[in-house]
């Protein structure tokens, strides 16, 4: 029964809490049974919803029943083993306990007298994490919801440490200030442009640079770019490379890269949001060579270490880099605690920070580290299993190394009639592969995106689902060969 004042009653909360624990287990259970991405048409939810709340509560079990009606219809399953589009990611089970407990405790750790559980948990797992991926010990993590705001806030240490007192002056209206410049791959995530938007840069402060043939950023441009803008009165403030970049995974050479950081005293950032899980299984550390000697890196577990979105972690040589760039202390937030103790607030923009250092921490002790390192491996195996049937087929090719789990290739047959490599073949190559790609997303039946590379449209197939198994990569082959043939006119 509602009561007039307070909260749902706990023998309500009991039993709807179990059905909600029953209904995700069954979920997960069935997941392969879904349509990967959700097969409604844009805006197909919001006409069967009314367009105002309800003047009166309703019964949860109404509520409910809803999520069968009208919320599933309308999700893309990330969670499907079949979701190989963008980078496949998802939650354990485990993890999702992480977050019901903390929405439970509904804490905002600013500081850590509103909430000590959350500041020296973070401080705990973080330094786990840390020993995991065999990053030295002066390195302590702060976590963040996105790599996209982790990144943000390094490159503004970055230009703290810079100098033109940015942060107490602002960059408007003054003509003491030079363009500052943050340099980049050509396949530079596009968090980057955002946040240097966002810090009021612009994205005139990029300078992208070449990449070889395996799309890895190469150092000796990177230093002319550099010496050009310092000739030209520029102040570098930051190198980016990127450890797994979005297109094609790809790795740039960090230990080149922290050579020239050093030589010229720039702030070298990590992007390894997505690779980064992998520094935890020792055979994969080659690709993270040098990147001990950064000044911050991001890796983000809600993408490959089956923790729920979000939780992304900057790990910085000397945190005091960012709260020098951001602390502020109102009175209000004032307290006799400092400096014993860490107060998230001042290493960022937000004040309220939510309990996420719980979830990694269930998920890091549910595994262990030789659980996470056997799907890691697993993954990586299963991707390069993949690369071989390409490999292997003569209507197929590969596009770009797979040093992690990702496979970036396209059919490469498009007719007897048309010369091979002709610009009327790359056309049709690229229509084909699009047709095929866009064939096995609406059939819902698996899920792969795209890049383009070389201006030839690129299938991207990620693995990294904790529930992918053998059977499902088999199962996108099928549909990849049978959409080939339909398009060449052969069904
Ligand atoms: N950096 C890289 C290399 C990425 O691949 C991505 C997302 O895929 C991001 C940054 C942005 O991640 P987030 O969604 O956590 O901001």
């Amino acid at each position: 029964m509602k009561k007039e004042f307070g909260d749902m009653p706990t023998e309500d909360f009991r039993k709807y809490g179990y059905e909600v624990v029953d209904w995700i287990a069954n979920y997960f259970e069935h997941i392969d049974e879904f349509p990967v991405l959700a097969k409604v048409d844009p805006n197909w939810l919001k006409d069967n919803l009314p367009q105002s709340a309800p003047e009166k509560g309703e019964d949860f079990g109404g509520v409910l029943a809803d999520v069968d009606r009208l919320i599933l219809p309308s999700v893309t399953h990330w969670n499907h083993p079949n979701f190989h589009g963008l980078f496949a990611t998802s939650t354990s089970s485990v993890g999702v306990f992480g977050e019901m407990l903390a929405a439970a405790f509904d804490m905002k750790a600013m500081l850590w007298r509103t909430s000590p559980v959350s500041t020296e948990l973070e401080d705990v797992v973080l330094d786990w994490l840390r020993q995991m991926m065999a990053l030295p010990d002066h390195f302590e993590g702060i976590i963040y919801d996105t790599a996209s705001v982790s990144t943000m806030h390094a490159i503004a240490a970055g230009r703290g440490r810079a100098g033109f007192h940015i942060r107490d002056e602002g960059m408007s209206g003054r003509d003491d200030l030079p363009l500052l410049r943050v340099y980049a791959s050509e396949h530079v995530h596009s968090s980057i442009d955002k946040g240097l938007i966002t810090l009021g840069l612009g994205l005139r402060s990029l300078r992208k640079i070449e990449c070889n043939d395996r799309f890895e950023m190469l150092p000796e441009r990177l230093t002319e770019a550099i010496e050009e803008d310092i000739e030209n009165g520029f102040v570098p403030i930051c190198v980016i490379p990127t450890v797994g970049t979005t297109s094609t995974s790809s790795v740039d050479p960090v230990d080149a890269i922290a050579d020239i950081c050093e030589k010229y005293g720039i702030w070298l950032h990590v992007d390894t949001a997505y690779a980064g899980s992998t520094a935890i299984v020792p055979e994969f550390r080659q690709f993270f060579k040098g990147w001990e000697r950064a000044d911050s890196i991001v890796v983000n577990p809600h993408k490959w270490l089956f923790t729920p979105f979000d939780l992304s972690v900057l790990f910085c040589k000397n945190l005091n880099d960012l709260k020098g760039a951001f602390s502020l202390v109102a009175e209000y937030l004032k307290t006799t605690d400092e400096p014993a103790v860490k107060n998230g607030m001042d290493y960022g923009v937000q004040l309220g920070r939510r309990f996420r250092a719980l979830k990694l921490w269930f998920v890091i002790r549910y595994f262990g580290v030789e659980g996470m390192q056997a799907r890691l491996r697993e993954h990586c195996r299963l991707a390069r299993l993949f690369a071989s049937w390409v490999e292997e087929s003569e209507n197929w090719e590969m596009l770009a190394p797979v040093p992690f789990a990702l496979v970036c290739f396209r059919a490469c047959v498009s007719s007897p009639h048309v010369s091979k490599g002709s610009k009327q073949d790359e056309d049709k190559l690229n229509q084909i592969n699009e047709n095929i790609m866009n064939e096995i997303n609406s059939s819902g039946d698996a899920y792969l995106s795209h890049t383009k590379l070389n201006g030839k449209f690129t299938l991207r197939l990620s693995v990294g689902s904790i529930r992918v198994e053998e059977r499902h990569l088999h199962k996108v082959w099928e549909l990849l060969n049978q959409q080939l043939a339909v398009q060449l006119g052969q069904k």
